[in-house]
């Protein structure tokens, strides 16, 4: 085991879009920073990252690279392990790790990106690589394909309007029948889609690459791309350990400027599950967390609370 310094100024979880791009810039502050993390981020199955206009189409692993280099040149110091819990008091954050002991701060950024909760029909090898969750990510790169969106409803629906410009056939397989009745559908279907009351129960990858599906009610349907909606899940673990308020996707409430219910721990990134939120937005609400973070610092009780942004009291 290395040995480690343990106490910090900021405890960063997460050394994703937002964890690392925070760390960065809150290290070029002077403070002394820990990323706690693991490696996987929720993009790490794709080949590319897109709309990254400077750096488009590079790798995950050459991206996240360069910012762990670009970190460690200001003194960010990292370790390489789950944590497994993380506590907070009104001076002070306690982060257990899973094989390095425990870490304490001053304050405490969240940056563990979603939960992914994908299908069990899903073929392995499939995910980030012809299978995607958002409709800006890679539909372009599958321009022409024969698309699939499949999940619950409205959503599901939604997606498929935001990609039918992409698809040479435009599946939606939903299971919820009043969505499929409702004014979504009606205009997937007058743009050329077809809507698909139905559960998709077991699917294969074809010789050529593209995914075959077989649904519950026994009809097959092919495609090279899928887009699947309620993959992506709030990261509950911290944010119900350290009491934080929720919002009502269930991941933690927050301001813009990342603060939590604590007046100790923000959380930025995806940790917080909105819909179609890109590395970009993930990256900038890192900075947004940094700079809030670095404010309380500054101007200590002259700062606002998460409260009073919010007009309210902890118990209104
Ligand atoms: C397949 C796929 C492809 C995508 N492609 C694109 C694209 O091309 N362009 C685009 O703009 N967006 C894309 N996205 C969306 C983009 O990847 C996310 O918006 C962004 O990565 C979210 O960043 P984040 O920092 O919130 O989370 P993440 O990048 O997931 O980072 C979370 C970090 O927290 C760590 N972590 C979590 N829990 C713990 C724990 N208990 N202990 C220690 N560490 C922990 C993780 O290991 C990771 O290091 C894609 C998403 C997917 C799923």
């Amino acid at each position: 085991m290395t040995s480690h310094q343990r106490h910090y100024d900021v405890v960063v979880i997460g050394a994703g879009a937002a964890g690392l791009t925070a760390a960065v810039m809150l290290a070029r502050t002077k403070l002394q920073v820990l990323v706690v993390a693991l490696r996987d981020r929720f993009n790490s199955a794709a080949e590319g990252v897109r709309n990254l206009p400077y750096a488009e189409g590079i790798a995950p692993s050459d991206l996240y690279g360069t910012m762990e280099r670009t970190a460690i040149g200001y003194g960010v110091r990292f370790v390489w392990d789950e944590a497994r819990t993380a506590s907070a008091t009104d001076d002070l954050v306690t982060v257990a790790t899973r094989e390095n002991g425990e870490f304490t701060a001053d304050r405490l950024l969240l940056a563990t990106g979603p939960v992914t909760d994908l299908p069990a029909w899903l073929p392995e090898g499939t995910w980030g690589k012809r299978v995607f969750e958002c409709p800006f990510c890679h539909t372009y790169e599958n321009d022409g394909d024969h698309f699939a969106c499949v999940g619950a409803g409205r959503e599901t629906l939604g997606m498929a309007l935001m990609s039918v410009q992409y698809a040479a056939t435009m599946t939606a397989v939903i299971r919820d029948e009043e969505a499929a009745a409702g004014p979504l559908a009606d205009r997937l279907r007058a743009r050329g889609g077809t809507v698909l009351v139905d559960e998709v129960a077991t699917a294969s990858t074809l010789a050529g690459g593209e995914i075959e599906m077989v649904t519950k009610g026994g009809v097959t349907l092919t495609a090279g791309a899928i887009l699947l909606t309620g993959v992506k899940q709030p990261a509950v673990r911290f944010a119900e350990t350290l009491g934080l308020e929720l919002n009502e996707r269930g991941g933690a409430r927050t301001l813009v400027s990342g603060r939590t219910s604590h007046p100790r721990v923000w959380s930025a990134g995806s940790a917080n599950a909105p819909s179609f939120f890109l590395w970009t937005g993930a990256a900038s609400s890192g900075q947004n967390a940094a700079q809030s973070i670095c404010e309380d610092i500054a101007f200590g009780p002259l700062q606002s609370s998460y409260w009073q942004e919010l007009g309210r009291t902890a118990s209104s």
